[in-house]
């Protein structure tokens, strides 16, 4: 079976290895491996996701752009809960454009989620930031909790069912 490489990216902190495990063991706040491997349906046919999850891209410029380079999709994690993460969103794009559209301009599998929709209260982004910014570059937008498992696996689903697009499209 085809492995899907997809990397989670985004500022420390807004859920991205919580997201991972979330969907992976279906418990939240355990540890485990970083590089994670999950077989799943969707739309009734087996696949196999290898899921890498990364750290900030301030903190390690060079070893982000090793993971742009080995993935094939992107789930861009920020906290609803912090507007800077949003922002970072944004850098993070730009990056995986300038590293990508150097191989070969194809369309690049994205998806943005904005994390953290249980903490209420705290809220910084509005929902129709996100959607529009999805938008404007044509990817799909999820509001999610790792804490209650809220769209987590719509994440998931989305992102395989954009590489096999993409993979149609070779
Ligand atoms: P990472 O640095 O992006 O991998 O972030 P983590 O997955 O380590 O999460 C950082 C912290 O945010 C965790 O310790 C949790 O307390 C909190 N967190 C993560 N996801 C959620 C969520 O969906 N809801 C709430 N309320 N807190 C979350
Ligand atoms: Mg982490």
């Amino acid at each position: 079976m085809r492995v899907f490489q997809c990397a989670v990216m985004g500022s420390g902190g807004v859920g991205k290895s919580a997201i991972t495990v979330r969907f992976i063991n279906g418990s939240y706040l355990e540890w485990y491996d970083p590089t994670n491997r999950k077989q799943f349906n969707v739309d009734n046919q087996p696949c196999l996701l290898e899921i890498l999850d990364t750290a900030g891209i301030d903190q390690y410029l060079t070893l982000n752009d090793m993971f742009i380079r080995e993935s094939e999709g992107f789930i861009l994690v920020f906290s609803l809960c912090q507007r800077d993460s949003f922002e970072e969103v944004l850098r993070t794009y730009d990056a995986i454009q300038r590293i990508k559209l150097s191989e070969g301009g194809r369309i690049i599998p994205i998806v943005i989620v904005g994390n953290k929709s249980d903490l209420i209260d705290e809220r910084e982004v509005d929902t129709t930031e996100g959607e529009k910014l999805s938008l404007n570059w044509n990817c799909s937008y999820y509001e999610t909790s790792a804490r209650t498992s809220i769209n987590i696996n719509s994440v998931f689903e989305d992102i395989v069912r954009q590489l096999r697009k993409n993979e149609l499209s070779k």
